[in-house]
């Protein structure tokens, strides 16, 4: 059943908000000992009594780096171990308005610096469709909580495929809006000009009615938040839009992606043709895909630097460089040496130059075609715990990091699966778009959930 059916039962009075949180309590105890992926859960939530809105009696998990009044945000760090968050995120009033209840706060990479969900402080999380394999990240939680059926959607963050990096290793739906698109106020900082809040969710339509809820302008939030006459991205919703698009398959996505994930992309592309679509080969270059990450990493590490200096122990706590992981020392001794005026223009400055260039190319790229389609991380999830070189964990961005270094829209599928070591994982494809052509991506998801062989069972 679709969210908005649930939606419209709750309202109509034939389901009982209360119990459907009840069930998802049940199965909160039941299976997230083993998953790992509510960081904290609220035994007794405020469930209205008859709850309106358009997300009437809805179940909403929240990653630990949004705030969400009266529940813990820690970041999944020491650095703010007790910290309560005294107010809700934007997104998330806006969820409570219109009457989801939030369950609980999802486990997430520390400061949502990772790719794989494992640097958490309150330890890893599991892949509920791939146990003993890492879920992805970093919003690993709200990824593992959607797959293992803990709550109908979460709210993910995504600063280089932090939400759709886990939706495609747990076979679930992830969405990048535009950047600017939806309110980060309340959101902890990774790196602002890249990090965005989006839904993770079972299915395109249920992302694009969480999406409708919380994008765009208000009163309190940040000034790069835009008026687009914010679109009814559920109500609009067609797959069959897609008839008339132009799909740009990419060439140098498929090049970097291990053979059995670029043979899934593949194969979407060949199944949108079928239902109508038009599909091209697009070239991007293949330096727009070398220079990407240590594009995005160099700006990500500056960002980041500049962004812990209030974890200074004075108001929240601890002193960051005195608890934290060995990835987030990591980002904040480097981001600390290249921000050095001495070196800046080295670094810092030639990578904004960088990263202007790279958006004009993917813009370049999507002149001719409607939306662009690749796989979304380029090799499937690893073992939980094992020991991964930086270069390679990096290596997981590498399709991800492009549209946020463009402030794109982009969204992944679950597809099908990949055999992994005899495991069946899932993997997704990922549909890019224009900046504010949100809908226009959410339509070619929708067309290839409809015609994709994954099951999300
Ligand atoms: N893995 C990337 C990083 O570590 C992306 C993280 C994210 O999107 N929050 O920066």
């Amino acid at each position: 059943m679709s969210l908005s059916e649930v939606v419209e039962r709750v309202r109509e009075g034939k389901e009982d908000p209360e119990e459907r949180v009840e069930r998802y309590l049940e199965a909160i105890r039941e299976k997230n000992p083993e998953l790992n992926a509510f960081t904290y859960v609220e035994e007794d939530p405020d469930v209205p009594e008859e709850p309106e809105g358009e997300l009437a009696g809805v179940v909403v998990g929240v990653k630990a780096n949004i705030n969400v009044e009266g529940m813990p945000c820690d970041c999944a760090s020491r650095t703010l171990e007790g910290y309560v968050a005294p107010y809700d995120a934007t997104v998330v009033r806006r969820l409570k308005e219109a009457g989801a209840v939030v369950i609980g706060i999802t486990n997430m990479d520390e400061f949502a610096a990772g790719s794989s969900g494992e640097t958490s402080c309150h330890g890893p999380t599991d892949n509920p469709r791939a146990p003993g394999r890492i879920p992805g990240g970093s919003s690993s939680g709200s990824a593992a909580a959607v797959a293992a059926g803990l709550c109908d959607v979460a709210l993910g963050s995504d600063t280089g495929g932090s939400i759709r990096n886990p939706a495609s290793h747990c076979g679930v739906v992830g969405f990048k809006p535009t950047y600017g698109l939806v309110p980060r106020q309340g959101l902890v900082d990774l790196a602002m000009s890249f990090d965005q809040i989006g839904p993770l969710a079972g299915s395109v339509e249920d992302a694009a009615l969480v999406l409708q809820v919380i994008a765009g302008p208000g009163p309190d939030v940040e000034p790069t938040v835009r008026d687009q006459g914010v679109p009814r991205y559920h109500d609009l919703l067609d797959p069959g839009e897609v008839e008339g698009y132009t799909v740009g398959l990419v060439r140098e996505f498929l090049e970097v992606s291990e053979p059995g994930i670029a043979e899934v992309a593949e194969d979407a592309a060949r199944r949108l043709e079928r239902v109508g679509a038009e599909v091209v080969e697009v070239e991007v270059g293949r330096r727009l895909v070398d220079v990407a990450l240590p594009t995005y990493y160099v700006i990500n590490y500056v960002e980041f630097f500049s962004a812990t200096r209030r974890f200074d122990g004075r108001r929240y706590g601890r002193r960051i460089e005195h608890v934290c992981g060995r990835e987030v020392l990591r980002r904040i001794v480097a981001g600390a040496a290249i921000s050095r005026e001495e070196v800046r223009g080295q670094y810092y400055e030639r990578a904004l130059r960088v990263r202007t260039w790279i958006r004009r190319r993917l813009m370049d790229a999507l002149e001719d075609v409607d939306v662009l389609l690749g796989p979304t991380v380029p090799k499937p999830p690893h073992r939980i715990g094992e020991e991964l070189s930086v270069r390679e964990m990096y290596g997981y961005d590498v399709l991800t990091v492009i549209p946020n270094l463009a402030g794109a829209p982009a969204g992944t599928v679950p597809f099908d699966t990949v055999e992994v070591e005899g495991d069946e994982v899932p993997c997704g494809v990922q549909v890019i778009g224009a900046p504010w052509e949100d809908l226009k991506v959410l339509n070619v998801m929708a067309a290839l959930e409809e015609v994709a062989p994954f099951d999300m069972g």
